[in-house]
């Protein structure tokens, strides 16, 4: 196949944005050349072009419960939001991948061509023995809950698992991904407290169940030296810890999502169950914690935690029936980048956010996460200014359902290039 070339005057490469001009031989960069005044650009100069995303926490379901969501509606979805890359959680498809052969499954289930899809296995009760075999068939790092993880097939760990498993996941040299949640520390809910206010859901999933379970988590990495990454962390009250433990040499990260660096609890209505999550989106206060502890590096990434499923299974404005889970794949860069421009953040950190410190953790940095010669040919193009409003029936996930629905958002996707693929836009702009 005869190389292709991209050009244009804003590239956002490892020194910065300047004009270059891309060669994409097959699936990967083959050169990147600073742009001469003289040469025609492709793009108009409102267009940046920048590695494509890796969003390292998407719950695809397939196969199994993909009429909750599949293989072909989330990498389409992903790919109109530009990430080129997803790692699939080991829940809520069925099989969980929690066994050799449950992994066999699923990338029987799994396209080959277009956004690349990688996989986390699951650390549950009783699988010790699989993680090697899991982590020889090329998985990135494993999964597990403290606390139940709304589906029956994938059971929480307590302490003892953890202690067979992060042994063996330190050997191998894998991070332990985990929901961190302290069981104990969860509120009880009143009889009394009324399920379709959303204090009610708040108050049962109070910040100090992910500081007790983070605190755990920080004496296990001591005791075990393994690799320990929090997911979808929505509390400020955890970062001291979190420091202190990198402070000591430990190596512990973490990441957090679009919807608590977007919403508020303040102004979440009664039985707005389309952003009941878990953890659930806090203060405002926390929410601009969160932003400044992405900025200080704190908090080392954004993943999505797409998590669509059946609207009936939404509930009708009851917050403790409702299915945790909100779907952004596909509306995380715009979500993101309005936030952050609207917070003086620039859109270089939205890089290392969403592309180079996610391909680190899922160790394909040495092929994502940057427009260098020698890697993938991953890209999205897209405009940071433009701006539209979210209308949920014409995106590509499964369900449509979605609480930025209607939400005026920044920066629209126009073209994604996955292993030189292009997979979303058409190629002349
Ligand atoms: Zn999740």
């Amino acid at each position: 196949m005869p190389p292709i070339t991209i050009r244009s005057t804003r590239v956002l490469l490892p020194t910065g944005i300047q004009p270059a001009e891309i060669e994409i031989t097959g699936a990967q960069i083959t050169a990147v050349r600073p742009l001469e005044a003289i040469s025609t650009p492709h793009l108009p100069s409102s267009m940046l072009v920048m590695p494509g995303l890796v969003d390292t926490h998407v719950h695809v379901n397939e196969p199994g419960r993909t009429d909750w969501e599949g293989f072909a509606t989330a990498t389409s979805a992903a790919a109109a939001g530009g990430i080129t890359t997803i790692v699939d959680m080991p829940l809520n498809s069925v099989p969980a991948v929690t066994t050799l052969k449950a992994l066999g499954a699923k990338r029987r289930a799994a396209p080959v061509d277009g956004v690349e899809v990688q996989f986390w296995g699951g650390v549950v009760p009783g699988n010790a023995g699989e993680l090697e075999a899991l982590a020889s068939a090329g998985v990135c790092g494993f999964k597990c809950f403290l606390s139940p993880s709304g589906v029956d097939e994938f059971a929480a760990v307590e302490p003892g698992d953890l202690r067979r498993a992060l042994p063996i996941l330190a050997g191998l040299g894998l991070p332990l991904l985990v929901h961190a949640e302290w069981p104990a520390s969860l509120g009880r809910i009143p009889p009394a407290a009324d399920p379709r206010a959303y204090s009610t859901w708040l108050a049962s999933r109070p910040p100090e169940a992910e500081v007790d379970a983070i605190a755990q988590l920080v004496a296990l990495a001591r005791e075990t030296d393994a690799r320990i990454h929090v997911v979808h962390l929505a509390t400020e009250r955890a970062l001291p810890l979190l420091r202190e433990a990198r402070r000591s040499g430990l190596r512990i990260t973490a990441e957090t999502c679009p919807h608590y660096l977007t919403f508020a609890a303040e102004e979440i209505p009664d039985e707005a169950t389309s952003l009941k999550c878990a953890p659930p989106i806090r203060g405002r206060a926390t929410r601009e914690a969160l932003w400044r502890a992405l900025a200080s590096g704190d908090i080392d990434l954004i993943a999505t935690d797409h998590s669509p499923c059946p609207p009936a299974m939404k509930g009708d404005g009851d917050f403790l029936r409702a299915w945790g889970g909100i779907a952004s794949l596909e509306l995380s860069l715009p979500a993101v980048w309005t936030a952050a421009a609207e917070r003086g953040l620039p859109v270089e950190r939205l890089v290392e956010w969403m592309s180079a410190a996610p391909a680190r953790l899922a160790g394909i940095g040495g092929r994502k996460g940057s427009i260098e010669p020698g890697k993938d040919a991953d890209l999205v193009i897209w405009d940071p200014d433009a701006t539209f409003v979210v209308d949920e029936r014409a995106l590509r996930q499964r369900h449509k359902r979605t609480p930025y629905d209607g939400r005026r958002l920044r920066g629209r996707v126009i073209r994604t290039y996955a292993r030189g693929r292009l997979v979303y836009g058409d190629s002349g702009v």
